[in-house]
């Protein structure tokens, strides 16, 4: 038995919300990860289902590893069909806002969603979220927003609405947004809903290899140059930095997610509980931060980089140079000694 964690009166107004229209448009945050596109793509399998018209718009590409996700081809990302999306979300009759919590989330997409007259549905859980929606199902209590869409179409009283394809995005946005179930994922529900999802046909193995294991030669070379040039760790605060220049990206012909998940990579070191990871863009530096146990990044993130997120997963971003980037990040490190464990 799964537990009611989303109340009553919400999944009432969500259900009628949706019934009430056709066209529905989802959006997600910027740098839409395996969780921003599990979602969306569940919730579109769903409404398809039930015969409505949804779109998917996020601002920017999604990486390489979530393409062959099912549907994913018709997603559309704001940056290179902006008149479009436009379009679409100004003529759409309600708009789902998935796995983000404030508005800025979604970079230059932000405007058009905020004047479009849809009422929207946020579906999300991170702390702390805005009031643009006008339905707010936001649980940070629970590791993704995928396993909220599948909560949200069971209690809506659909669970036979999910088909495999659904099902393969919500299990994808589950195993990402915990590291394939390696942090935030000790609720035990998590895996009577992975049971259903199995049930429904879903391959854990083969979605994982899909994943984590079609990376390219260029992403593992970076990798390992990252390692052994790069990394920089600092025993006395439990922490390690790892930073890369725009011209050590461009040698390794980087492409968005050539770097996924490289800021866990330091956690495996015994004795290092906090990991930062800063990647040179072209105008400015995006930060990631990860840490175990107690150990707040979310706080980290907000104090310097004017980022947020949840207590072992956060980002931000520096309008520094990358080496002052780095200089405020080690100033600062002595700060944080008290939420050492
Ligand atoms: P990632 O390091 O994978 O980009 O982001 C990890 C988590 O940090 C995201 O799920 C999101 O909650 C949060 N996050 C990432 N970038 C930002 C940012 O620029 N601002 C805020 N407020 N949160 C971010
Ligand atoms: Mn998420």
């Amino acid at each position: 038995m799964i537990s009611k964690i989303i109340a009553e009166d919400l999944i009432t107004k969500a259900k009628k919300a949706i019934d009430n229209v056709d066209k529905i448009v989802i959006v997600a945050h910027v740098g839409p990860d395996g969780d921003a596109i599990g979602a969306s793509l569940a919730l579109w399998h769903y409404l398809m289902t039930v015969e409505k018209e949804p779109v998917i718009i996020v601002p920017n590409p999604f990486p390489n590893f979530l393409a062959w996700m099912p549907g994913a081809e018709c997603i559309l990302d704001y940056e290179s069909q902006k008149e479009k999306s436009d379009e679409m979300i100004a003529s759409a009759e309600l708009i789902f806002a998935l796995d983000f919590n404030t508005a800025s989330r979604l970079g230059d997409m932000a405007d058009a969603v905020l004047i479009a007259p849809a009422d929207k549905i946020l579906v999300d859980h991170h702390l702390h979220p805005d009031t643009f929606a006008k339905i707010k199902i936001s649980y940070p209590e629970i590791s993704s927003t995928s396993e909220l869409i599948f909560r949200l179409i069971c209690r809506m009283g659909d669970f036979s609405m999910i088909n495999l394809a659904c099902a393969e995005c919500i299990y994808t946005g589950m195993m990402t947004d915990t590291g394939g179930f390696t942090y935030n994922s000790n609720n035990q529900e998590i895996y009577t809903i992975i049971a259903e999802l199995i049930k429904l046909g879903v391959d854990k193995d083969e979605i994982y290899r899909k994943v984590f294991n079609t990376y390219s030669v260029d992403r593992l070379r970076l990798m390992g140059f990252c390692l052994y040039h790069k990394m920089k760790v600092y025993p006395e605060y439990r922490a390690a930095l790892i930073t890369l220049t725009k011209k050590e990206l461009d040698e390794f012909n980087y492409i968005n997610g050539d770097a996924e998940g490289f800021v866990n990579i330091p956690l495996s070191i015994a004795g290092v509980d906090f990991s930062v990871f800063m990647r040179e863009d072209t105008d400015k530096i995006k930060i990631s931060f990860r840490s175990q146990g107690t150990f707040p990044a979310n706080k980290v993130a907000a104090d310097l980089f004017n980022g947020g997120g949840h207590l072992n997963a956060a980002g931000g971003e520096s309008k520094l140079t990358l080496d002052d980037s780095v200089k405020k990040f080690e100033e600062a490190l002595p700060d944080y000694q008290d939420f050492l464990e």
